[in-house]
């Protein structure tokens, strides 16, 4: 019986290692439970201190002036950004070297005016006002010529990088298509150029077909483990039609996606103790070149794993649970 296999992201062309020679050992995983407690008197993204958060560029509000307390989802700029918004486009080259300055947007997405409430645990209709705000804010970045593209992530807890608990999300837009995006973006444009077709189109019609990796499905959306998932219980949830950018969605996708979402996180903080975890939303890149090829979708991230001088060494991720074996404990999980 084969118990490693190298498996191809058939997006970005990288390799993984499922490697199942041995039972997952506990020091294969970092399980630190993120626990939510009571607000520190500083916490500038609890209702009420709205002035230490900043001014803010979106709200949701059931009423009340801008910047006071009565908003269920607030945007505003990022008080330590690292892209600026003032800051020309010109590339400066060296030698080899080419730099420009830091330009950019970096804000941040207060999902909930309370401290300890944990972004799986909204109401489906608080979280579709997460995805509001994101898509809002999407739409108006994308008008300002300067930026190619934006990235929406989430750090959930220490170990995916969060300074604050409060739960938000944060999203940068950038003068350049960031690396990540990037790879994807020529891979998916290498598939369409060779078969005509969308390769996350191809996927999700085989995951349909498939269903080992199936871990929740919606008329609409799609939850999958991928076939080369690069850490336990890694997730993408992708519409099932094709959709190159997020910030275009109907209202009823985003409706999808909020009750899709909610759901898949739960299993995941169920299945996997309250982990800390990244969330990361690609859209296509703002000028549209790759809108043929391109299809929006969410990745869930657990960040149960430590990398070592192997992934960093080799850039293939050593994962010791299959993503068939992480779908299967995903569905398990009774959520209610
Ligand atoms: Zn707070
Ligand atoms: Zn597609
Ligand atoms: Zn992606």
């Amino acid at each position: 019986m084969v118990t490693t296999e190298l498996r191809r992201d058939p997006i970005t062309g990288r390799s993984v290692l499922i490697d199942l020679t041995a039972q997952p050992h506990p020091h294969d995983f970092v399980l630190e439970p993120v626990r939510l407690d009571d607000a520190p008197a500083e916490c500038p993204f609890c209702e009420g201190r709205e002035a230490d958060a900043g001014p803010e560029l979106l709200a949701w509000r059931e009423g009340g002036p801008a910047n006071t307390p009565g908003w269920s989802v607030r945007v505003v700029a990022n008080r330590r950004p690292m892209l600026r918004i003032e800051g020309g486009q010109d590339r400066r080259v060296e030698g080899v070297f080419e730099s420009r300055d830091g330009l950019g947007a970096h804000e941040v997405v207060i999902e909930t005016p309370m401290h300890d409430q944990a972004v799986h645990r909204l109401d489906a209709d608080r979280l579709w006002r997460v995805l509001w705000a994101w898509r809002t804010r999407l739409q108006d970045l994308k008008r300002d010529a300067r930026f190619a593209a934006a990235v929406v992530f989430k750090n959930h807890g220490r170990a995916a990088g969060a300074r604050l608990d409060h739960s938000h999300s944060q999203i940068a837009a950038y003068p350049i298509v960031p690396a990540a995006l990037d790879e994807k973006v020529r891979g998916a444009g290498e598939h369409y150029g060779r078969t005509g077709r969308c390769v996350f189109c191809d996927l999700t019609a085989q995951e349909l077909t498939d269903g080992r990796r199936t871990v929740s499905d919606t008329l609409s959306i799609i939850a999958i483990a991928p076939f080369a998932s690069r850490v336990p219980f890694e997730a993408w949830l992708l519409p099932r039609d094709h959709a190159p950018r997020f910030e275009e969605v109907s209202d009823a996708t985003l409706e999808a996606m909020a009750v899709i979402l909610k759901d898949v996180m739960a299993r995941v903080d169920w299945a996997l103790e309250r982990p800390a975890y990244n969330l990361v939303l690609h859209t296509a890149p703002f000028s549209g070149d790759a809108d043929a090829g391109f299809h929006w979708h969410l990745e869930i991230i657990p960040r149960v794993t430590r990398w070592s001088g192997l992934e960093w060494g080799s850039g293939v991720p050593r994962n010791p649970v299959s993503p068939e074996e992480a779908a299967r404990a995903l569905r398990a999980v009774a959520i209610g």
